[in-house]
């Protein structure tokens, strides 16, 4: 009964958001603590309102199985800042960035088995603090002496794909 009167005010929320016909949406996390229908009832009505309107979406999750449902491209974050962006379908199957790869992993809706899943490794850093070289390097099983003092920068792989990783290119071949 909370899913549900969660879920309407939702869509309530949806709803006058979109009444002044925005060109863009900023929806923020809508599905959370929301049960699988509710939330497939949400994520419907963004997808149609958007088709219908015509309107740019932005859309936060944390859970990439949603992203997945409702987004094109994708840009993944860690610690306040972009570290892969590209194409939903293109990250799912060759994560350019060991934290992507480590999300995936942790994702039932791409384990074969439920004993295929592995969760992401460590916490994440306090915003307090300050972290030398890439902010994922005490929680990266790839990280080397570089990453322990250089902050990668957010480059081009290719004409549609973004990855602030140093080591990129065996992150990808590796998912080959
Ligand atoms: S730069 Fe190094 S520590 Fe950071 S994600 Fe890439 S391999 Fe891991």
């Amino acid at each position: 009964m909370r899913h549900a009167a969660c879920g309407m005010r939702q869509r309530m929320c949806i709803a006058l958001a979109i009444a002044l016909r925005p060109r863009l949406l900023i929806v923020d996390e809508p599905t959370t603590a929301l049960d699988v229908s509710v939330q497939e009832g949400i994520l419907r009505l963004v997808r149609q309102l958007q088709r219908e309107t015509g309107m740019a979406l932005i859309f936060v999750t944390h859970d990439l199985a949603v992203a997945r449902l409702v987004a094109s491209e994708v840009a993944v974050m860690y610690a306040g800042g972009i570290v892969e962006r590209g194409g939903i379908d293109d990250i799912y199957r060759r994560p350019a960035h060991p934290h992507t790869r480590a999300l995936l992993a942790s994702q039932p809706d791409t384990a074969r088995n439920w004993s295929d899943l592995r969760p992401v490794a460590g916490s994440p850093p306090d915003k307090a603090d300050i972290v030398p070289g890439c902010a994922f390097h005490p929680r990266c099983p790839l990280a080397t002496d570089r990453c322990t003092t250089e902050e990668p920068d957010l480059r081009a792989l290719s004409a549609d794909r973004l990855s602030r990783c140093h080591h990129a290119e065996e992150v990808l071949d590796a998912a080959h």
